[in-house]
This record gives structure tokens, sequence and C-alpha cells, in this order.
């Protein structure tokens, strides 16, 4: 488990595309395919497809308690229990001081994720906007997410690798991006250090940051 802050809010990542943010406000976890062993309950929990690395129904119910909501694809839903609410890409919910949007991501030159199958969330919480992209290549939608902090993942074949996910940040043009995505599932082998020359030779002002 590894910690980060950005503004009043602590990104935590717990590996591969599992990610915790918290504020005095809240507590959101993205799909929380790994967890710490005694995690702490979640106001919100978004999980972007149905994929098992992505939605993990049993973890998402150990990290609810009655008034948690669930945000996720109807693929996923079915497998989950209590506040459910499924969404879609333009979909925006709010809840307690935090804005949820989903947004697009999906495959172009892949077949694991066409468009539609999942979502990308921008979270935002005290005014911060922080973007988890989900399972996705780089894809047009990226331009304009107007975000503090960006998720991105790295680790290749189904997803994008260094190359594409450094194209995808001088896209995007966050203050901060976080590779993610690699080294834990077979075939997403990937090399962060390699992301962040990528990243930082072409944009002085994106600070890479790997947790
Ligand atoms: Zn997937």
């Amino acid at each position: 488990m590894r910690k980060t802050v950005f503004g009043e809010v602590e990104i935590v990542w717990f590996g591969h595309a599992s990610f915790m943010l918290a504020c005095d406000t809240g507590l959101v976890y993205i799909d929380p395919y790994l967890l710490p062993q005694s995690p702490e309950k979640a106001d919100i929990v978004v999980m972007t497809h149905e994929h098992a690395d992505h939605c993990a129904a049993e973890n998402a119910s150990r990290i609810s308690r009655n008034s948690t909501i669930t945000l996720t694809t109807p693929a996923c839903a079915v497998r989950c229990s209590g506040d459910v609410r499924t969404i879609r890409a333009g979909d925006v919910v709010e809840e307690g001081g935090i804005k949820v949007e989903a947004v697009e991501a999906y495959n172009r030159n892949k077949p694991f994720h066409p468009r539609g199958l999942g979502f990308g969330a921008v979270v935002e919480m005290q005014k911060v906007r922080i973007y988890h992209a989900g399972d996705t290549d780089l894809i047009p939608e990226m331009k304009g997410l107007n975000v503090h902090v960006a998720l991105l993942p790295i680790g290749g074949h189904y997803t994008m690798d260094e190359r594409e996910a450094a194209e995808a940040a001088l896209t995007i043009k966050p203050r901060v991006v976080i590779p993610m995505h690699y080294n834990h599932i077979p075939g997403t082998e990937a090399d962060p250090e390699l992301f962040r020359r990528l990243v930082e030779n072409r944009a002085g002002d994106i600070e890479v940051r790997i947790l």
C-alpha cells in the first residue's frame, strides 16, 4: 500500500487498478480488487467494468456499510449487494459532497474492452478532480477532461502501455499522473520509470508520481 496527497485528498494505491481516495468528508474506493487486511468503510465504491480484476463484489461488501453506494456497470451490478446504482459514460452522481462523473473508456486496437463495456471515473472531492481511467487505450475523449490528477494504466496488452499512456498524459495535461495496472497480472509487465521519462522529458509541468 502506497500513498500520496494532492490538496486535501489522500490517494492510496493497493496495487493494480485499486485505489482509495480519502478526505475529511468522504472515502471512495475504485476497483477494490486489492485491499489491505482491515480496510476502512467506504462512502462510495466505484467499479469501472465487469472484469474480475475490477468488479470485486466480495471486496465491495467488505468495505460497505448500510449507507455505502456502489456505482458500476449492469454486468457488475448483478453480482453486488446493497445500494447499487448502474452508471455509464456521461452520467454524474453527487452524494455527500462527492461528485463522480463516468467518462468513456475503451480499447481501440484490442478486443477486451469495446466501447460501452465500462467507464472511467472523474471523482471530485474537496475541489480536487481525480481521473481513474479504467481499462482503456488513448481515446479522443481524454482531451478536455480538466483534472488535477490522472491515474493511468501502463501495463499494455489489455490497456495502454508506457508509451501510449505517456501520450495520454500529454493529452490530458494533469498536474500529477500516477501509473497503475502494471506488474500484477500476467501480460501487464511494464516499467514505470520509462513512463516517467517519457512524460517528464516532454512536459516538465506534469509530475509523475510512482506509488
Ligand atoms: Zn478489463
